[in-house]
């Protein structure tokens, strides 16, 4: 009877379900296309609106369409299933065909030199920037990140990263997002191997700064671990009490919680697990 009683009440609860709390208006991305189109014309791009996005690309019209229809599938899943508001400003995402024209892009649009050969994102220039070239990984990692600062803005490193790059090879799976294993699983093995893997316990604790300067691989980990939660159908469930806890923003007790057990001990659960993968 109370099982019914709660499928009931969530039954209810999905039905009255608020959308995604609208970023941009249609006018405003409309008139910003129209501003980089004027600024752009004759430089061979392509630019489209993809809300709550503006899509420009340097690849040809086609293809830039067909990335705007990427746009479009990954911010679908991740408003489903993580988040109800959208980014506020309006973020510009400039996918560049190789190393070239993106570093070449980077220096002329925001007068960046990367650090990193696939792409970032700039929160202080509402830019997605990226050398799309290698495949789409990069675009669906980079998209999680604006979502994260509009709904989560104190959230930890480890899960803004670490969600983040679950996606770089995503598909749908009964209607969701769905990571698959990919090429960071050897960063994570390696350090399980030689004992340089440091205990969750430091990882979900670390802070920002030491999180993107860390000596081991803290993306593959923070990566592998969301994995973890999702390939046991927990993720979402983590998701929802890591951003309802106040009073523990390092993700500690909400794993905890989850998982059935102290972080300590799942030290060696997760590593175990993450021993079994396969490419
Ligand atoms: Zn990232």
């Amino acid at each position: 009877m109370q099982a019914r009683v709660l499928a009931l009440v969530f039954g209810v609860v999905a039905v009255i379900a608020t959308p995604a709390v609208a970023g941009p208006s249609k006018e405003d991305l409309a008139a910003r296309a129209a501003a980089l189109q004027k600024q752009l014309a004759g430089q061979g791009y392509t630019v489209l609106v993809e809300p709550p996005f503006v899509v420009i690309g340097d690849e040809s019209p086609k293809k830039v369409q067909q990335r705007a229809s990427f746009v479009r599938w990954i911010v679908k899943l991740l408003e489903k299933d993580y988040f109800s508001k959208q980014p506020d400003k309006i973020i510009d995402v400039w996918l560049f065909r190789n190393q070239s024209t993106y570093k070449r892009g980077a220096k002329k649009f925001f007068d960046d030199e990367p650090t990193t050969p696939y792409g970032y994102y700039s929160s202080e220039d509402s830019a997605l920037i990226m050398n799309i070239g290698p495949g789409a990984g990069t675009l669906s990692h980079e998209i999680v990140h604006p979502y994260i600062e509009a709904n989560f803005p104190d959230g930890p490193a480890w899960f803004n990263e670490g969600l983040a790059s679950l996606y770089e090879q995503p598909r749908e799976k009964d209607g969701h997002m769905w990571g698959t294993t990919n090429w960071r699983l050897p960063g994570l093995q390696g350090m399980i191997k030689n004992k340089s893997i440091p205990s969750l316990s430091k990882l979900m604790s670390t802070t920002r700064d030491a999180f993107y300067d860390a000596p081991y691989d803290s993306y593959a980990y923070a990566r592998f671990l969301c994995q973890y939660l999702q390939d046991h159908g927990k993720l979402i469930e983590f998701y929802k009490k890591l951003t309802a806890d106040k009073k523990d923003l390092t993700g500690q007790a909400s794993l905890a919680a989850v998982v059935g057990m102290d972080v300590a001990a799942f030290d060696a659960v997760f590593q175990k697990w993450a021993m079994s993968l396969r490419r």
